[in-house]
């Protein structure tokens, strides 16, 4: 009979490191999953993180891998496996990688989430030719250039004045009159002098033969439409759940968002979600560490429950 774990993590971003951490601690027999090579989630993606008590303005990169380093400390290293189906069994849960299947009697559900594409005509076509979704990865590639940064959060907010560091001209386009980012991140913008936000504006296409060449946009007031010359698109509007797994597993919400509250617990006995999959109202990284701890928390308490009910002969 193959071993059943106490627990399986998915995911290896901030919050499933922080649930390796806690399990690890509470030296639960743990199977941790992530598909990718390197650990840290979308924080990999960031060039400064300046919200993270205690490392001011660290490396997204650097703060992943010191978090994960933590959790190999306490014993527990991501097993890298693409998870390609999730069964609930009832009181076993069955997971499918590309090459094995194993069980466990709880999961943490902690896969993140992933950019959002805008859909537009040329965004696809010319992906990797000029548009791109991280500034930190590819900002580099546009030295002494003109780019646009579309949208207005704090990713937007942070890419253009990442770029506006070693381009020559940083766009912002938002589609409203103000931006969503963080008051602090919004000074540090507006104190780019090579930054110039367009409001009240929409992407309509990319152009370029193969490379891109012009952004072509639409001020939604006046329905004026116009192509702004430049080398670069990063695109910065938002997130979408890695959540298709668990499609008809447990329940979500209308934006694909796993429901489950703080304590992580999902509408399905023995899956706990954590980080940016659930439903919560701040995507952060504390906010993830923060869920992660909690989730491990309520996996003890359900194991413990489980086994009670399970001594006393109950089904
Ligand atoms: P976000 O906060 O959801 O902002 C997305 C921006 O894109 C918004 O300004 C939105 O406009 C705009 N937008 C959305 N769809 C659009 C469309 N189709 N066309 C044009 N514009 C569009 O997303 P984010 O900045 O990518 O951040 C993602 C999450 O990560 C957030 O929860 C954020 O708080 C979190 N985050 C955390 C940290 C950290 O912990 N250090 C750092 C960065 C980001 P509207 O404003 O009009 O809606």
């Amino acid at each position: 009979m193959a071993e059943i774990y106490d627990l399986a993590i998915l995911g290896a971003g901030p919050a499933g490191i922080c649930a390796a951490v806690y399990a690890a601690r509470g030296r639960l027999d743990t199977l941790w999953l992530e598909k990718k090579f390197v650990q840290g989630g979308q924080i990999v993606n960031t060039y400064e993180v300046d919200n993270y008590p205690g490392m001011p303005g660290i490396n997204g990169m650097e703060l992943g891998e010191a978090m994960a380093a933590h959790a190999e400390k306490l014993g527990l290293a991501p097993v890298r496996e693409t998870v390609v189906s999730l069964r609930d069994e009832g009181k076993v849960k069955v997971i499918s990688t590309e090459n094995n299947e194993y069980r466990a009697k709880t999961v943490i559900l902690a896969m993140g989430a992933e950019h959002r594409t805008l859909g537009i005509p040329g965004e696809k076509e010319l992906g990797g030719m000029g548009v791109s979704y991280c500034a930190t990865c590819d900002g580099a590639f546009f030295q002494d250039c003109t780019v646009a940064v579309v949208g207005g959060g704090n990713v937007a907010a942070e890419d253009a004045i990442l770029l506006a560091r070693s381009c020559k001209k940083v766009y912002v386009i938002h589609r409203r009159d103000q931006l969503r980012a963080e008051k602090i991140l919004q000074e540090r913008l507006f104190a780019c002098e090579n930054v110039e936000i367009i409001w009240d504006t929409v992407p309509v296409s990319v152009e370029g033969k193969d490379q891109v060449e012009s952004l072509r946009i639409r001020q939604v007031k006046t329905g004026e439409e116009r192509s702004l010359p430049l080398d670069g698109v990063f695109i910065a509007v938002g997130i979408t759940p890695n959540s298709e797994l668990v499609r008809g597993v447990t329940e979500l919400d209308e934006g694909g968002y796993i429901k489950a509250g703080e304590d992580g617990d999902t509408s399905t006995p023995g899956f706990f979600a954590a980080g940016d999959i659930r439903t919560k109202k701040l995507r952060q990284i504390v906010t993830a560490v923060s869920d992660g701890a909690n989730a491990v928390a309520s996996v003890q308490r359900y194991l413990m429950e489980t086994e009670a009910q399970n001594s006393s002969g109950q089904s």
